[in-house]
C-alpha cells in the first residue's frame, strides 16, 4: 500500500514561515472503520514518531486487500511543541501563550440530559449502526461551529484553532491511538475507559489504567466521553448496548529519548490490535493472548503521585519497575539549609503497596514538585 500524503499548514508565525502536519492516510480495497493514530501531541515525547515510523513501513509492505477500512497517521502531529526548548531540554508541554498543557485543551461534545434522553427514547429499538450514524451526525454539526468562530473576523487563540484540526481529523474514527510517553522517566502502559478491558488485553502491555476520574479536555478523554454518555443513557433506560468506539493513550516509556526495545514492543502492541479487531488481515500466527488477570489494570484514582516535602536533593531512590511495600523508604530528600545549620535528609516512605512506573527526570526538586509515582 502507498499511503496518500496531506500537508496541512497549522500556523504562520510573525518571521512569515509555516508550522505543518503531514499525514499519511492508507486506505483499504474494503471499506470498514477508521483508525487515527497520532504522535509527540507534547513535545518531549518522540517514541510514538519512531513507532508510526515502522507502522508506516510495514502497511508499505501489504496489499491494500489486507486492510479493511483505513489508517490516518500524523507523526509529530504538534510541532509548537516539539521544537521548544530550554537549553537542550524539550519543554513542550505547555502551550506558552497561555500556559494550558497540550493534552487538556480538546472540545468535547456534551448534549443536555434532555437532548440525550429524547434521542435514546426515540432510537430505543434502532440497531447499534444507525445509532451511530445519527448521534455521530449530531456530534460533527456541533463540532462544526466551531469553525464559523474560528473563520469569524475575531477569530480564536492558536490552541482553539490547533483543536479544531486534530479533532477534524480524527472525529468520525471508530478507534484513535495517542501516542505519548511519560514527561519523565516511566515504564510502557495504556490508559483505557470503562467496559474496554477486553479490547485493552490486545496491547499486550502489562499495564492498564482505567481512567476513572477526569481532568478535562484530554484527547482520548474528549473523544471518547460522549458515546460513554450515550451508553449511559441507554442503560438507564433498561438498554445495554456498547458502541465500537475505543480510544487509548499509550504511554511508551521515558521522554526526549527514543529506546528502541520500547518501540519494538510498542509496534507489536499496535499490529496485534489492529489485526485482532480485523482491521488489518495478515497471515502471520496469531500470538497468545494474555489472560486479563496477566495485565495489571488499575484505577486511574488509585494511582498515588509522591511529591516532595521540602526541597533539595533526591537520593537512595527506589528503580523504576520496583515494587514497594507499605512504609518502605522510597527515597531520601538531602535538604540544605541557610540557618547555620548542617544538611539533612529527609526520608520519605511508600504509604502503601505498589509498582513505581514513573520517576522524575531531574533529581533537585523545590518543595512541592513531583518526585514519582506508584500504581
Ligand atoms: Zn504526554
Amino acid at each position: 500500500m502507498i499511503p496518500i500524503i496531506t500537508t496541512i499548514p497549522i500556523l504562520q508565525l510573525a518571521s512569515g514561515d509555516r508550522l505543518s502536519l503531514q499525514i499519511y492516510k492508507f486506505v483499504g480495497a474494503k471499506p470498514g472503520k477508521k483508525v487515527y493514530l497520532q504522535s509527540n501531541l507534547h513535545g518531549s515525547e518522540l517514541t510514538g514518531n519512531a513507532v508510526i515510523h515502522q507502522l508506516m513501513a510495514w502497511f508499505t509492505t501489504l496489499a491494500d486487500s489486507q486492510l479493511a477500512g483505513e489508517i490516518w497517521l500524523v507523526p509529530a502531529c504538534n510541532p509548537l511543541g516539539t521544537n521548544q526548548r530550554s537549553h537542550h531540554f524539550s519543554s513542550g508541554r505547555f502551550n506558552p501563550y497561555d500556559g494550558e498543557n497540550w493534552n487538556r485543551i480538546f472540545w468535547e461534545y456534551v448534549p443536555t440530559g434532555e437532548e440525550l434522553m429524547m434521542l435514546v427514547q426515540a432510537q430505543m429499538d434502532s440497531d447499534r449502526l444507525t445509532i451511530e450514524q445519527i448521534y455521530r451526525q449530531r456530534l460533527q454539526s456541533s463540532f462544526a461551529q466551531l469553525l464559523e468562530q474560528i473563520q469569524a473576523p475575531s477569530s480564536q487563540p492558536f490552541s482553539n484553532q490547533y483543536r479544531f484540526l486534530l479533532q477534524s481529523l480524527c472525529l468520525d474514527a471508530n478507534y484513535v491511538i495517542d501516542l505519548h510517553t511519560s514527561a519523565n522517566q516511566g515504564l510502557t502502559y495504556l490508559y483505557y475507559f470503562r467496559d474496554r478491558q477486553i479490547s485493552a488485553r490486545l496491547f499486550m502491555l502489562p499495564i492498564g489504567i482505567l481512567l476513572d476520574d477526569y481532568e478535562g479536555g484530554a484527547f482520548d478523554e474528549s473523544f471518547m466521553k460522549p458515546w460513554l454518555a450515550l451508553e449511559d443513557c441507554f442503560a438507564k433506560l433498561g438498554r445495554k448496548i456498547q458502541f465500537d468506539i475505543e480510544a487509548w493513550t499509550l504511554e511508551l516509556g521515558s521522554a526526549m529519548q527514543i529506546d528502541s526495545t520500547t518501540v519494538d514492543r510498542s509496534v507489536q502492541a499496535i499490529k496485534n490490535y489492529l489485526t485482532q479487531k480485523g482491521i488489518l488481515r495478515v497471515p502471520a500466527e496469531p500470538l497468545p493472548m494474555p489472560s486479563l488477570a496477566a495485565m495489571k489494570l488499575v484505577p486511574h484514582s488509585q494511582v498515588k503521585k509522591y511529591y516532595a516535602p521540602v526541597g533539595g536533593m533526591i537520593q537512595s531512590r527506589v528503580a523504576l519497575g520496583q515494587r514497594v511495600e507499605a512504609g518502605q523508604s522510597l527515597y531520601q530528600i538531602l535538604s540544605f539549609n541557610k540557618e547555620g545549620q548542617m544538611p539533612t535528609v529527609v526520608e520519605v516512605s511508600a504509604e502503601r503497596t505498589g509498582i513505581v512506573y514513573d520517576v522524575s527526570i531531574n533529581h533537585a526538586v523545590n518543595q512541592g514538585e513531583y518526585v514519582l509515582g506508584i500504581l
